[in-house]
């Protein structure tokens, strides 16, 4: 079946927040991908790449375009010396496994984000001083089109990347060689860092706001007092106030609403404009 209708999108989430989405398809080729796109196209749907929706907030109303989750062929992984051929719909971390395995180091550091290599490469996700795009050469893109290109030239930015209306098809890594127990000891190292600072097993959307310049988002929530607040059962995280946990059954309204109260107080408290790092799809 290319694709199905009225399908629940909580369970592809993180946060386990979403209503229905009215067309839903998860595609295992190129070939396919094609056919959903021109089905979109022809009956003017709009259409929406989910990843793993870790990044993602998918409000009560559901979805009324076309979900698009890469599956089948997309998370294939090519290695070939030092550079990695990687599947838009393969988990990171299962990248990160496999090029482990031959002793391929650079993206490590990345192992407990708990997206896509599509998701990670859009958003330019990154942490403890590494960034996915370190590592990136070259984006195999397709358009609403159909049509594919090879881009060699993203333009990176601080969690973003040139590539919004591009369908991310596969990417190309140039990784440097290394010893195995060297990388293992980074990925642990990570793991170790990521579950004393953040509330890894709460269902979370990770951090909902950028970093604004020079400072960190979490740091003046913090301050501004908003640890253990809530809405409904939307709370800021007491591990790590630039998350919200949904501790229950909270709605995307609790969150928008925690998220907008928490803008305007650290406005008013510190003049500093916080903007969502998570994206907000109806
Ligand atoms: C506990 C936790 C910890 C986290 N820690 C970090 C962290 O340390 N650093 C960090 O940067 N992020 C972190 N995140 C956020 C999130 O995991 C990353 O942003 C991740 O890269 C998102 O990938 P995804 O596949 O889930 O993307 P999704 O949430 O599914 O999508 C995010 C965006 O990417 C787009 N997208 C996804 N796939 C494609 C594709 N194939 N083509 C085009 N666009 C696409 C979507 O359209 C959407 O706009 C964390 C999240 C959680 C829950």
């Amino acid at each position: 079946m290319l694709f199905q209708e009225n399908i629940p999108m909580k369970e592809y989430t993180s946060l386990k927040i979403g209503g229905r989405a009215r067309w839903f398809s998860s595609p295992n080729n190129k070939e396919e991908l094609k056919k959903v796109l021109s089905f979109a196209t022809t009956m003017d749907i709009p259409i929406f790449i989910l990843g793993s929706g870790t990044n993602t907030l998918i409000k009560d109303e559901g979805v009324k375009g076309m979900v698009i989750k890469l599956g089948g062929d997309f998370k294939n992984v090519e290695i070939q010396n030092q550079e990695v051929k990687a599947g838009a719909g393969c988990l990171l971390s299962s990248l990160i496994t496999q090029v482990s395995g031959f002793s391929l180091s650079g993206i490590e550091t990345l192992y407990g984000i708990p997206g896509t290599v599509g998701g990670a490469v859009f958003g330019n996700a990154g942490c403890f001083g590494v960034q996915i795009s370190d590592y990136v050469k070259a984006v195999t893109v397709m358009g609403n089109d159909g049509t594919e290109q090879i881009v060699k030239d993203v333009n990176f930015f601080y969690r973003g990347s040139s590539l919004k209306d591009k369908i991310i098809l596969d990417v190309l890594f140039s990784l440097k060689k290394d010893v195995k127990w060297r990388i293992e000891e980074k990925i642990n190292e990570a793991l170790k860092k990521r579950s004393t600072a953040q509330p890894v097993s709460a269902k979370t959307a990770g951090c909902i706001f950028k970093n604004p310049e020079g400072k960190f988002a979490g740091e003046l929530i913090e301050k501004a007092g908003f640890k253990g607040r809530s809405v409904g059962d939307a709370v800021i995280s007491t591990k790590h106030a630039n998350f919200i946990e949904n501790r229950g059954s909270a709605t995307s309204e609790d969150v928008i609403s925690l998220i907008n109260m928490v803008k305007r107080r650290v406005w008013e408290l510190y003049g500093v404009m916080l903007y969502e790092e998570i994206v907000i799809i109806n």
